[in-house]
């Protein structure tokens, strides 16, 4: 499982700032995206080969009682329970601040391992930027310039040495150990997550059951279909939850992204019976940023009228528009209809996502695109693209080469990516185009 960093501290000591740069490599996938519902408050990292998973807190007011402040401290203090790691920011320039203090007696509350670190340090001595700080008793701080870079990697590897640390038992590889397509189911309370996992795992074969190692906090579990191997990936607890503590349960962010990032293909589960919600859009949200293989079910359609049918199909194309990747199935997890349909775009996402494509094909294709429609110039410059290859699977990147290609502007970027995705059959994953100009 990735590691989850939080990232708190009052407001404009520079959260985002650390967050885009920590996350930069993956705004390029959903740029643009009309209708996205972006939340800019949850990504992926790599520093190295070490990938992590980041979350903004926004703007943390601990003291609020109620309203949206209020709303916001309590979804600050799960992430801040489910993190692995917190990096408390303070502010360097302007030295500490009551509000600091009050951060780091709910941080000590939490029991949670913090790393206390000074931003917009670029250019000053560690000895009089970090000197205001020792008083909150959270040892030697680290220093950064989230704007500049400067430490920014040195923390991230800290910061991941302190989450393999406080881990409660040793990790292995769950990678390994899973086998077929990696599933997450997501969506809110109450759509039908652990319906769906037990209509699943109840009408096939179950090859295994928990992993041994229940105190981690996600579970695999291996099933067979078709003959076709699944693994799902199970954070949020789903197919352990009993009637009895479903009142109770809330949803957690920190426990879907994680499963999310875990999978290869992502199963997003709609209510039928309710309108799309904000949180609906948010979850679909982050899977996109997440870039995995998406495929929506829209469930409890048994027994619904057909005025009912037609509302929330409209609801779904006016709320969800940005997901036109993705293939959507109108189930029913109780009644066990429209699942094999359903495994179908599964196994069609994950090949997709994970396909192979050469550079001939991508060539051949690249060229029938700009032969059925050139970019325009810009000014007296036109882009010439030369070849294309593959920079990556899940999501795949196709990447071209040539001359002036930071002059292609974003719709023809999307018609090349459209001609690539119907050429190679590529339905139920994200696709990113990159350019690479020559000199
Ligand atoms: P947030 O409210 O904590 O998310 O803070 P922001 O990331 O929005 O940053 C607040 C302000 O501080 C912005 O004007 C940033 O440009 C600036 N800032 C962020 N990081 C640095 C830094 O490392 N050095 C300097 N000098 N300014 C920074
Ligand atoms: P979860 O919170 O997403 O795991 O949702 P549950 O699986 O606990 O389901 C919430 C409620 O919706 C339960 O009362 C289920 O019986 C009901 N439900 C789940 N799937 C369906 C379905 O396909 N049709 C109908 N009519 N009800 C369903």
């Amino acid at each position: 499982m990735k590691p989850v960093i939080a990232l708190i501290g009052r407001p404009n000591v520079g959260k985002s700032t650390l967050f885009n740069r920590l996350t930069r490599s993956r705004d390029a996938l959903v740029a643009d995206l009309p209708g996205l519902t972006r939340d800019r408050h949850y990504g992926e990292g790599r520093v190295g080969e070490r990938p992590f998973l980041v979350i903004d807190t926004g703007g943390f007011e601990p003291v609020a009682k109620e309203g949206i402040m209020h709303e916001m401290a309590k979804q600050t203090k799960q992430a801040v329970a489910e993190a692995d790691v917190v990096i408390f920011l303070v502010d360097g320039r302007q030295g500490m601040t009551p509000h600091d203090k009050t951060i780091t007696d709910f941080l000590r509350k939490s029991g949670r391992s913090v790393m206390l670190v000074v931003n917009k340090a670029e250019g000053m001595r560690y000895t009089s930027v970090t000197a205001d700080f020792y008083e909150l008793g959270l040892g030697d701080p680290y220093v950064i310039s989230a704007a500049h870079g400067d430490g920014v990697n040195d923390l991230v590897d800290e910061a991941l040495n302190l989450a393999l640390a406080s881990r409660p038992e040793e990790q292995e590889d769950i990678d390994e150990s899973a086998k077929g397509i990696k599933i997450a189911i997501v969506g809110r309370p109450n759509v039908g997550k652990s319906t769906l996992v037990n209509t699943l795992l109840g009408e096939e074969r179950v090859i295994a059951f928990d992993m041994p190692g229940t105190t981690r906090d996600s579970i695999e579990i291996p099933f067979e279909r078709d003959g076709q191997q699944y693994t799902l990936i199970d954070t949020a607890g789903i197919r352990r939850r009993g009637k009895v503590f479903e009142a109770i349960e809330k949803f957690s962010v920190v426990k879907t992204l994680k499963s999310v990032s875990e999978a290869n293909v992502v199963l997003l589960l709609l209510d039928a019976q309710q309108d799309i919600s904000e949180q609906d859009a948010h979850i679909a949200g982050f899977i996109l940023e997440s870039g995995r293989a998406l495929v929506v079910g829209v469930n409890k359609w048994d027994g619904l009228q057909s005025d009912r049918r037609d509302e929330i199909k409209m609801d779904i194309e006016r709320k969800l528009n940005f997901l036109t990747f993705a293939k959507f199935h109108f189930i029913s997890a109780l009644k066990s209809t429209g699942i094999s349909p359903l495994m179908k775009s599964i196994d069609a996402a994950y090949d997709a996502a994970m396909a192979n494509l050469s550079t001939p094909k991508l060539t051949r294709a690249l060229i029938e695109a700009v032969e059925h429609q050139q970019p325009k110039r810009k000014g007296s410059i036109r882009p010439k693209m030369r070849y294309a290859h593959q920079g990556g699977q899940n999501p795949p990147i196709i990447v071209i080469h040539g001359n002036a290609l930071e002059a292609i502007g974003e719709s023809y970027k999307r018609y090349l990516e459209k001609h690539f995705r119907e050429t190679f059959s590529l339905t139920g994953t994200p696709l990113r185009i990159e350019f690479r100009s020559g000199k």
